[in-house]
């Protein structure tokens, strides 16, 4: 699992995105280190143990440099393939000066965290439940809580963390 992680930033670097990279860049690494966090790749093998899903279903996991927006107008958070590569994708740089300018610094590190684990959990489990984002959904919940469990979240905390990270 820890050597197939990678950070890939997109081809199509735009002069937008160039201004933009120092940020992404930071995301991104923040991301990296987060994710590969001893504690949670055991916590991943854990999942993936219980839920039945064969390790070598997943190919990789690329953590994305830059955001995607999708058809819809949304931004994604994270995608999975038939062939079992995970892409995940930061939260754009105005969300994240919008939200860090109303939480504490601490708070929205552990928000981008959370939102980078959940996302993980969450593509993990599409392979094995396909397209049924209702269980999907349902199931990352159970399991970040599980996970989150053991940290030292205030009871309060966690909940507004949560429902942070959940706001899809
Ligand atoms: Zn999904």
């Amino acid at each position: 699992m820890l050597e197939r992680m990678s950070i890939v930033a997109s081809i199509k670097m735009g002069k937008k995105k160039n201004a933009n990279c120092e940020f992404y860049g930071n995301y991104a690494v923040f991301v990296f280190k987060s994710l590969r966090k001893p504690i949670f790749l055991r916590f991943l093998d854990w999942v993936l143990k219980r839920e039945k899903i064969p390790k070598d279903k997943i190919k990789n996991v690329q953590i994305r440099m830059f955001p995607s927006l999708k058809k819809n107008g949304y931004y994604l958070n994270g995608k999975c393939n038939s062939s079992g590569e995970v892409f995940l994708y930061p939260k754009r740089l105005e969300a994240c000066r919008k939200k860090s300018q109303r939480i504490s610094l601490k708070c929205f590190r552990e928000y981008i965290r959370g939102r980078a684990m959940a996302s993980l959990i969450h593509e993990r489990l599409h392979l094995k439940y396909g397209c049924n984002e209702k269980k999907v959904k349902e199931l990352t919940k159970k399991y970040y809580s599980i996970f989150n469990s053991k940290n030292d979240f205030e009871p309060l905390d966690f909940e507004k963390h949560q429902e942070m990270v959940f706001n899809y």
